[in-house]
């Protein structure tokens, strides 16, 4: 369980803005199948996402996790734990597209990823960093670990929303995975595809909300009419800051949430010391900082009710052997001097009212 790799992972920058290399060429009737797989599963998804209409007034917190919880590391036609650890070391001797693309399917399963509107995992397609497909896609780049992006009908990966009132958006949601995504313990595999369906999920209800704004013939603007929305109790504030932002492709507020699930899925599966736990602290405070971007201080402030929710919810899931390390990691990191990183102090002291 003891994961000895040094140096850390360059921190993800997920949802990168990626430059524009048109593919010629490509047929389009395929992607414009899984664009309408995904908006038609997306509609279930975000109503069940959004919870039923008719509720009065604003729901200040709510906890509804976007990924159902990871109840076993074995389902149907996975690998074992050992079949997996197996696998990963063939994988890392001898790199190939075959050995990973079974290893990206099995965790991606286990994962829950076919869930997600689009994401069948029947192929997986290889990506260059640029072009992409919608749905998952793998990367043989030794220093990728994922990213979550748009992808257009050229195969563009990390182009721009940009949702107006007539147009239907004409995108579909991406995931790429690369090797370091991936580890030589199978549960330990879970942390960056669960961060990544995050974004992915939160893709879904900006797809489905743009969707909605533009059916409804509403003359307002899209933030306006999520207002309403607001109003009416068909949306929570949570879904409004991510929708909003998100149809803006800012990034802090699906980091934050998207850090919360990595650790969650990760630190009570490692063994409760500090050299153990050095990834899953790490994955924590993406939360304040991700490459230039420092998500916790730029987060709306129902997003950052939501992360302490779920955090102190996962604690109390935890043994007591694992409260007593965060509780030491945390008093740790508090007494660090730590220049340029706004909203550092601010993460954890709200972690220091339940982290205890
Ligand atoms: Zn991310």
């Amino acid at each position: 369980m003891v994961q000895v790799r040094a140096p850390l992972p360059v921190r993800r920058d997920r949802v990168a803005d990626r430059r524009r290399h048109p593919v010629p060429g490509r047929t389009v009737s395929a992607h414009e199948a899984v664009l309408r797989l995904q908006r038609e599963a997306g509609n279930r998804a975000v109503t069940r996402l959004l919870g039923g209409a008719g509720h009065a007034g604003r729901r200040l917190v709510q906890r509804a996790p976007e990924n159902p919880p990871v109840t076993t590391l074995t389902p149907s036609g996975t690998l074992t734990p050992a079949q997996w650890t197996t696998a990963y070391r063939a994988a890392v001797a001898k790199p190939t597209v075959a050995a990973y693309e079974a290893l990206f399917r099995d965790i991606a399963v286990t994962a829950g990823m076919r869930q997600l509107p689009g994401f069948d995992l029947t192929t997986i397609p290889v990506s260059d960093g640029k072009t992409a497909k919608p749905g998952l896609n793998l990367t043989l780049e030794p220093a990728e670990t994922g990213h979550t992006a748009w992808v257009d009908r050229n195969g563009t990966f990390g182009v721009r929303l940009r949702p107006t009132r007539k147009q239907p958006p004409d995108v579909g949601i991406a995931i790429l995975l690369g090797p370091l995504a991936l580890d030589a313990d199978k549960g330990l595999s879970l942390r960056t595809v669960r961060h990544e369906m995050v974004h992915a999920w939160h893709k879904v209800k900006v797809l489905e909300a743009v969707r909605g704004w533009q059916a409804s013939r509403a003359k307002v603007g899209l933030d306006a009419w999520l207002e309403t929305q607001v109003e009416r109790g068909t949306m929570t504030d949570l879904d409004l800051a991510l929708v909003s932002k998100g149809a803006q492709d800012a990034v802090s507020d699906t980091e934050v949430l998207a850090y919360v699930e990595g650790f969650s899925q990760d630190f009570h599966r490692r063994a409760p010391t500090m050299a153990a736990a050095t990834f899953s602290f790490f994955e924590l405070l993406g939360v304040v900082e991700t490459r230039k971007v420092f998500p916790w201080s730029n987060a709306d402030p129902a997003v950052r009710r939501e992360a302490l929710a779920r955090l102190r919810d996962y604690r109390a899931t935890l043994g007591p052997d694992h409260q007593r390390l965060w509780k030491e990691w945390l008093d740790r990191e508090r007494g660090k001097t730590v220049k340029n990183q706004p909203g550092r102090t601010e993460f954890l002291t709200a972690l220091a009212a339940f982290v205890v």
